[in-house]
């Protein structure tokens, strides 16, 4: 049997609590499925910090570049706030170099009271991952005046391109409808970036596209979610728009995402480490369990378990079992809410 190797980071907080959990539904799977997939456990983070005074190791990186799928908790936290070296670094580095340029984040309502909405939704963001000014030179300096802080925000046409194609392909497969998110009235990147999504959009003439202003997309997000289907963005755009949609969805801790390359792929939730929650076995473990049903979607390209994940997650939430965060008066651990979706498992 052909053996998968998966490369398991769990992190710092809540990272291993959640992580644990999506790896024992994995377990599960590979035994009644007899997948061959193999685990691999390692450092990233704080922990890394705090055992190998670096946020991730060089033969960590390697063997998430060798065996190309990684299933991550998270990483950060106080302990770490003041030091030099930030266990957040670990995570930009390995994003850097498996390549994975392009984070997808589906957000669809959940059967949750905190549901922020009475309208039905479906959106993939596709948001840039591995430029823009995360990656642009910074510098806090003295001058004459007072302190001065830099950041550069830099796109190349490339990394456009190609994220931005990715959008495209997702369209196709699915309303074959893109909103591209810019600020092209504003900055030159955002310049760039819609010239390119005008000129890969001639390649895809069966999809509509329509570019928004970040700040009224960012309204319009919570206005007429029912209105997206596929948007596209760039890195610090995505990152604040897909946390303002989770809020939509009732909590961060539901969402799931995965960061793509066309050989590699990282598979996180797209909460923090929750230090305020670390520990207590309270955190939400859906972001990590649905994220493991994306690793089987498009690394393992095994829609029948994603679709057993997925259903899973519905029916424990549908039957009206919670974890803390969202419903605080009367909740499931986060192992108990896990036991629950393993039950509703239909294998
Ligand atoms: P966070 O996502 O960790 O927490 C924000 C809030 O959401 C907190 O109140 C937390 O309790 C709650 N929350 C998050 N995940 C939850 C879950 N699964 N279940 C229930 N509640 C959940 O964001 P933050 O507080 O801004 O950051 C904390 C640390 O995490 C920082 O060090 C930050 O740098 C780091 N961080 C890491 C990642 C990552 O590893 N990808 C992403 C974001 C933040």
């Amino acid at each position: 049997m052909k053996k998968t190797k998966i490369l398991v980071l769990e992190g710092d907080g809540i990272g291993p609590e959640v992580t644990s959990c999506a790896v024992e539904i994995l377990n599960l799977l590979n035994q009644k499925f007899e997948l061959g997939i193999e685990i691999e456990r390692d450092y990233i983070g704080g922990v890394c910090i705090d055992k190998f005074g670096v946020p991730i190791r060089k033969e960590t990186i390697e063997k998430a570049v060798k065996y190309g799928i990684v299933l991550l908790g998270a990483v950060g936290g106080p302990k770490w706030e003041k030091n030099q070296v930030r266990p957040e670094q670990g995570l930009l580095e390995l994003r850097k170099k498996m390549g994975v340029f392009a984070n997808i984040r589906p957000i669809f309502d959940l059967p949750v009271k905190s549901n922020k909405t009475n309208t039905q939704f479906n959106i993939l963001f596709v948001r840039e991952l591995t430029g823009g000014i995360y990656f642009g030179k910074k510098k806090i300096y003295q001058s004459a005046k007072g302190k001065v802080a830099i950041d550069v925000l830099k796109y190349t046409d490339q990394e456009i391109r190609r994220v931005v194609k990715i959008a495209f392909e997702f369209a196709r497969q699915r309303k074959k409808f893109l909103v591209s998110v810019d600020k092209a009235n504003v900055l030159a990147s955002s310049k760039l970036w819609r010239e390119v999504v005008n000129e890969v959009s001639k390649e895809y003439e069966d999809v509509k596209v329509e570019h928004h202003l970040v700040d009224s997309f960012a309204m319009n997000l919570i206005l007429k979610p029912w209105y997206f289907d596929v948007v596209v963005t760039e890195n610090l755009f995505g990152d604040i728009l897909t946390d303002e949609a989770a809020v939509l969805v009732g909590s961060i801790g539901l969402l799931p995402s995965a960061s793509i390359s066309s050989r590699r792929a990282l598979y996180e939730p797209i909460h923090g480490s929750a230090p305020d929650i670390a520990g207590q076995n309270k955190a939400n473990p859906v972001g990590a369990i649905l994220s493991l049903g994306l690793m089987f979607k498009y690394s393992l390209n095994n829609d029948h378990i994603y679709d057993l994940i997925y259903r899973a997650v519905i029916k424990t939430l549908s039957r009206g079992y919670f974890t803390f965060d969202l419903s605080p008066n009367n909740y499931l651990s986060t192992w108990e809410f896990t036991q629950r979706v393993i039950s509703n498992l239909e294998t």
